[in-house]
């Protein structure tokens, strides 16, 4: 087996290990339960689940979706986040190869997921995620280049200014709070891993997704517009579009519209 082919399955599998972490993350934080403790039980009958019941995707797939004592369903949820883990993961080295920004960018969407599921389950984006998050964005900033720590340092105070001037102004105008303070410090935090330069582009490409999602299910479910639907996950998928498509977009863009000139 050659080398690259070894290191990619080996992102996938790692990826695959934290997800199933990632999942534990998900359920317990908003709970103010410890992450470590106690070992995870099923839901429904409490019953121990013992390592080999717990290996990501497979034994979902080998107990077809149920606990295996009591056979009550587990969510296609686990399965999912572990998936999507590993792909993650596995992108992460393809783009950036065996190198400290492959380390930054596991534990950069290790947090992005955990955030988008907590947000879409409760509309809520704990503290003790994005402000550490935002401590290991800016560390990270004297490792991975190009970035550097100051493009970090104002990718952070763009990030959470520019929200927070949206947010306040919001509330002024409409009287009504719109967008939470959550919001406010994951752009900060996204700020800190990509640089200010990435902050205008997440907002921009998260509204884009946002718009292209949110409004087809405001329509579906009515209610006048009234349906809240959490910022976070389109903030997060802006992330993602800017990390692996955002160079390839531009160029395209200037090379269309520019070339002529
Ligand atoms: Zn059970």
């Amino acid at each position: 087996m050659n080398t690259q082919l070894f290191f990619l399955s080996a992102s996938y599998i790692l990826g695959m290990i934290i997800g199933s972490f990632l999942n534990v993350c998900i359920y317990r934080i908003p709970a103010g339960l410890s992450i470590v403790h106690p070992p995870s039980r099923c839901p429904h009958c409490e019953t121990l689940i013992r390592w080999y019941q717990n290996i990501p995707l497979l034994s979902w797939i080998v107990l077809r979706g149920r606990c295996a004592s009591c056979k009550a369903p587990v969510s296609y949820r686990y399965p999912l986040i572990e998936t999507l883990s590993g792909v993650l993961y596995l992108l992460a080295f393809l783009y950036f190869g065996l190198s400290w920004s492959t380390l930054v960018f596991w534990i950069f969407f290790s947090l992005l997921l955990v955030i988008t599921f907590i947000d879409l389950d409760h509309q809520i984006i704990p503290n003790v995620l994005s402000l550490p998050g935002i401590v290991v964005g800016f560390a990270s900033a004297f490792f991975v280049q190009p970035l550097t720590w100051q493009d970090s340092a104002f990718g952070i105070v763009l990030g959470a200014g520019l929200l927070w001037s949206v947010a306040t102004g919001y509330r002024l105008l409409m009287g009504a709070e719109g967008m939470g303070m959550g919001d406010v410090k994951l752009l900060a935090m996204i700020g800190a891993f990509l640089g200010w330069q990435a902050v205008l582009p997440v907002v921009f490409l998260g509204s884009v997704v946002g718009t292209m999602i949110g409004v087809p299910l405001m329509l579906i479910k009515g209610e006048g517009g009234k349906l809240a639907i959490p910022f976070g996950p389109f903030l997060s998928l802006g992330a993602f579009f800017y990390i692996f498509f955002w160079a390839e977009l531009f160029n395209w863009y200037v090379s269309t519209f520019f070339q002529s000139i």
